[in-house]
């Protein structure tokens, strides 16, 4: 029996001029995530993308991956068979054995189109539905709440039955929203803020900042562990790791403690927006999240706005740690984010942040600190790393 995987697009997709690129691009990241696998072609026809193993092709892999492509809205494994109505029966009858013999209620729901097949829907679904009951006498049709629902689907290629869709990733294809830079640390939120901006097309560039010798070499093997996480849904990306060690130095020698945190976060978005111009990115990206810790005050985030020119996207702005975590779980980024190795903010964390900064007074503090060379030394330093996807 020839199995298939059918994949509906995500309604995005459909709408308006920029589907023929959406769809493409979609082709493009299906294609380069099976490519590992082998043996798969993949096309696309009315409204849907056809993934075809040739010679006993991982079928089973296949699913995993394709469940983390974005732009995805429900995908089904078929089984494909010629458009003649007995052999349809009885491939159904065959093919979802299982679940029709775990069902007690079914309904079969049938699509046709090919026009030029000779039954029109109803009549595909009423000569499926008496030949189900005859093989299976156990069930009965609820055609409003079924256990199972059968599905037939007479299209260009061939015709296709199955049974339960599963749910895509949705979004929109990675790549087609233009490209950012993520600040990512070894935390839960930043690698969530990722990936809610991957799924809206986002490609990613990452900047970390590590501060060796306070900062261990497994504090930044971590933060490459959860990009690979990220990378099975947003593609390959590249990684920026900034030493950071100097910088906050610097500020501890010469500048107030309670103001600290947000001058180095200052000093994050200074040199991050250099990479992300260097880079080709129109935005950056960090997993602040409203009133979380001092540093995200409202008056907090008004001076690390300050910071940068470019556009800062906080996806998390207005979740709850709780709803984070549930999405670092999802994505299986959370058992990484816990592993304890310290990050280069909690190294150096006054005791008594100020939580409602003034804008001038943190610009009056910095004048202690030579940005500029400072800035330069980080830029110098930079160290790239290529992230691919972990599985
Ligand atoms: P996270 O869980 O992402 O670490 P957080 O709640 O710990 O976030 P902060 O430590 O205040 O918050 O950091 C706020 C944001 O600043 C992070 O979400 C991330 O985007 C960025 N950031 C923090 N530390 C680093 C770092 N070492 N390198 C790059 N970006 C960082
Ligand atoms: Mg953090």
């Amino acid at each position: 029996m020839d199995e298939v995987i059918l994949i509906k697009l995500g309604e995005m997709v459909l709408k308006g001029l920029n589907r023929g690129s959406f769809e493409a691009a979609l082709l493009k990241n299906i294609r380069r995530r099976l490519l590992p696998l082998g043996g798969f072609e993949v096309k696309s026809a009315q409204s849907t993308v056809y993934v075809i193993p040739r010679g006993g092709a991982d079928l089973d892999a296949a699913e995993e991956r394709i469940a983390k492509i974005f732009g995805i809205i429900a995908f089904s494994r078929a089984c494909a068979v010629e458009k003649k109505m007995p052999a349809i029966l009885e491939a159904a009858g065959e093919y979802l054995k299982n679940d029709l013999l775990a069902a007690k209620t079914f309904k079969v729901e049938s699509k046709r189109s090919d026009k030029i097949f000779p039954l029109q829907s109803p009549q595909i679904s009423a000569q499926m539905g008496e030949y189900l009951l005859e093989k299976y006498p156990h069930l009965r049709v609820d055609v409003h709440h079924p256990d199972l629902v059968v599905r037939v689907e007479i299209r260009d290629f061939g015709a296709y039955v199955h049974g339960q869709p599963l749910r895509g990733a949705g979004g929109i294809p990675a790549g087609t929203g233009g490209k950012a830079a993520v600040l990512i640390s070894g935390g839960i939120d930043s690698p969530v803020a990722a990936w809610m901006m991957a799924k809206r097309g986002i490609e990613l560039t990452a900047v970390h900042f590590a501060s060796p010798p306070y900062t261990s070499e497994r504090a930044e093997q971590k933060v490459v562990d959860l990009l690979s996480r990220v990378s099975e849904y947003s593609g390959r990306m590249t990684m920026f790791t900034v030493p950071f060690a100097h910088v906050q130095e610097a500020i501890m020698q010469h500048c107030p403690e309670e103001l600290f945190t947000l001058i180095m976060r200052s000093f994050m978005m200074r040199v991050s927006e250099k990479i992300a111009e260097q880079e080709g990115c129109a935005a950056m990206i960090t997993g602040e999240s409203l009133g979380q810790v001092a540093s995200q005050t409202l008056p907090a985030l008004v001076c690390t706005d300050a910071a940068a020119n470019l556009p800062v996207l906080r996806p998390l702005i207005g979740m709850d740690k709780l709803e984070i975590i549930n999405i670092s779980r999802k994505i299986d980024t959370f058992d990484i984010s816990i592993e304890p190795y310290e990050d280069c903010c909690t190294v150096f964390t006054p005791k008594h942040p100020r939580t409602r900064p003034v804008l001038a007074d943190l610009l009056e503090a910095e004048r202690a600190l030579d940005c500029a060379a400072l800035t330069e030394e980080c830029l110098n330093g930079l160290k790239l790393t290529k992230i691919y996807p972990a599985r």
